[in-house]
């Protein structure tokens, strides 16, 4: 397990949170729950790598805290749900799990339950967990991560529930991270988004862009390699908009970050198609460790469903842009988020996503069937499209790219390629599984204590969804 990363530079408002860190983790002590006897915290994630990263640091204030981590919810006595709004499944989801939590509660009532994440960042569905899930202590917004060891103390204590929206846009230096991997590092560089996409509610629950010093990122970069970290993804909504100060953006951050010593590799997302800037491909194209894959969403095909998206860019600057790219990067992995079914799209709006996974060839896409999201204009427009339509339509859109992501795949046959070694695979832990600059995982034979290393493997068989190879 990777260390406690700790950051040199802690504003005031972490710094408090952190007294009251000492404070339960002295409460424990006192009552004799430490080494074997430590009391455990969970946290169930879900959503995007930018909440990933929000639960490492989660993971990082339970430790914080004199908690050990828990393999399950049931030997747990804190309990922080991260929870995601971007489809209504994922809310859904999250209310399910949470309610399943309401029988661990009555078995414990020690137990303490936080929920936090997009979900509750919206009033109404932080009103419905505290009027219908009373055995959840408090919520959290996305803003305010670093107030969890408050809201603890408070409930230790038999404080009253807190379901606070602070609405306060800040960066908090100085939370602690506990990382989930060692080899494999997110890093968050800056937070919210200001492009209000029709059909987004981001912008609402994680607020405005606000770009980290590129001092602070720089220093973190360097405390994760020393670490052990094989693999940096640099994380924001709109990557190519990050303002570091003093001139510095995207490219520039990760020219710095390439120059610091170590055998690693650095990755980013996500750019918007709008700001994917010449020197962002220019930096790909000339440093050795940024990973030659580029997730570039373009989300429709259609120039009339990308206004009425108010995507900012239309299908011809967005090819202009691809073609840019591989001149500058000829082998180079490109991805697409896609939606399908937006409101108001017809079959020739839906043929244009056809034609532009055609024209583009992706390496692979996540694509989603639209869901709408009260509060954002796309949700309040007329001709919603009928889930059957919208399904029939996903699946004529898969057929399509799990073709070319077929013959995409073809090209890696013969080849060596360079893999951080990942992780056994799921499918077969006998098995291996690493990335190299494509997306696709690589599986091959091998022994575990490879895990976190770099191999070359030969690929020797290509299929839709993976490739496969032997260490050479
Ligand atoms: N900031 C990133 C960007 O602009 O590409 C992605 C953020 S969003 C969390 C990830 C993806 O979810 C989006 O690219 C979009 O395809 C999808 N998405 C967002 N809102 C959606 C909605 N209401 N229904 C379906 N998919 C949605
Ligand atoms: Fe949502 Fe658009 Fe912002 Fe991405 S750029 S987070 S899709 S509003």
């Amino acid at each position: 397990m990777a260390k406690i990363i700790e950051s040199k530079v802690i504003d005031t408002s972490v710094s408090t949170e952190l007294e009251a860190c000492e404070n339960i983790a002295h409460i424990h002590e006192k009552n004799g729950r430490i080494g074997e006897n430590a009391p455990k915290f969970f946290v169930q994630t879900f959503g995007c790598q930018q909440n990933e990263a929000d639960s490492e640091r989660l993971a990082g204030l339970c430790c914080a805290m004199g908690y050990e981590k828990a393999s399950s919810p049931e030997e747990a006595e804190l309990i922080l749900v991260n929870t995601c709004a971007v489809r209504e499944h994922a809310e859904k989801k999250a209310l399910s799990i949470i309610g399943q939590y309401k029988h661990i509660k009555d078995k414990n009532p020690a137990v303490v339950i936080g929920v936090g994440g997009c979900m509750v960042t919206q009033k109404s569905r932080a009103d419905k967990l505290k009027m219908s899930y009373p055995y959840v202590s408090f919520t959290f917004d996305t803003a305010a991560i670093h107030t969890v060891p408050s809201l603890v103390l408070n409930a230790l204590r038999g404080g009253s529930r807190k379901f606070i929206l602070s609405d306060e846009w800040k960066i908090n230096e100085g939370v602690p991270i506990h990382r989930e991997s060692k080899h494999m590092a997110w890093l968050s560089i800056m937070y919210g988004c200001n492009n209000f996409c029709s059909y987004c509610i981001v912008p609402y629950t994680r607020g405005r862009e606000r770009s980290r010093s590129a001092d602070s990122i720089v220093e973190e970069a360097k405390m994760l390699i020393a670490d052990g970290a094989k693999d940096i993804t640099l994380l924001g909504q709109n990557v190519n908009s990050y303002n570091g100060g003093d001139g510095v953006d995207i490219a520039e951050l990760m020219h710095r970050i390439c120059a610091l010593p170590g055998d690693f590799r650095l990755r980013f997302m996500t750019s918007h198609p709008k700001d994917a800037s010449d020197r962002l491909i220019e930096a790909m194209a000339t440093e050795e460790k940024i990973v030659r894959h580029f997730h570039l969403p373009v989300q429709s095909g259609s120039d009339r469903i990308l206004k009425l998206m108010n995507r900012k860019y239309d299908t011809s600057a967005y090819l202009e842009k691809i073609a840019k790219l591989r001149e500058a990067v000829p082998d180079v992995s490109i991805t697409s988020d896609i939606i399908v079914g937006f409101p108001g799209e017809t079959e020739e709006d839906f043929e244009g996503t056809l034609d532009i996974l055609s024209k583009v060839r992706y390496d692979m896409i996540f694509s989603f069937i639209y869901s709408p999201r009260s509060g954002t204009p796309a949700a309040s427009m007329e001709d919603q499209i009928p889930h059957e339509v919208s399904t029939a339509r996903f699946e004529r859109m898969l057929a399509l790219q799990n073709k070319i992501s077929d013959e995409r795949n073809e090209r890696f046959l013969g080849r060596t390629v360079r893999v951080l070694v990942e992780d056994t695979s799921k499918s077969n832990s006998g098995m291996l599984t690493g990335r190299g600059d494509a997306v696709r995982p690589i599986h091959f034979a091998g022994d575990r204590s490879m895990i976190g290393e770099f191999v070359n493997v030969k690929i020797t068989r290509a299929t839709t969804f993976c490739l496969e190879g032997e260490i050479i």
